[in-house]
């Protein structure tokens, strides 16, 4: 009769708990960047909105697509 001696226990490192889930594609954030003297709208899902001459107007446009997203 021969018995193995039970493995002893290892402390292999889990899945890193650094390892984020992937985030949702669906998060718009905008900004508005400035090219000479127009203003456009951007946002992290690569959309971009129309030059504007007025920052205002752009953020309409940034306001718009969050509400309202197209799909490219
Ligand atoms: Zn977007």
């Amino acid at each position: 009769m021969h018995e193995e001696p039970p493995a002893p226990a290892r402390t292999t490192a889990p899945h890193p708990p650094s390892c984020p889930p992937s985030p949702p594609a669906a998060e718009h954030v905008t900004t508005t960047i400035e090219r000479g003297s127009f203003c456009l709208a951007r946002c992290t899902c690569g959309w971009s909105g129309p030059a504007r001459r007025s920052r205002d107007r752009a953020r309409t446009d940034a306001a718009e697509h969050v509400m309202a997203p197209q799909q490219p």
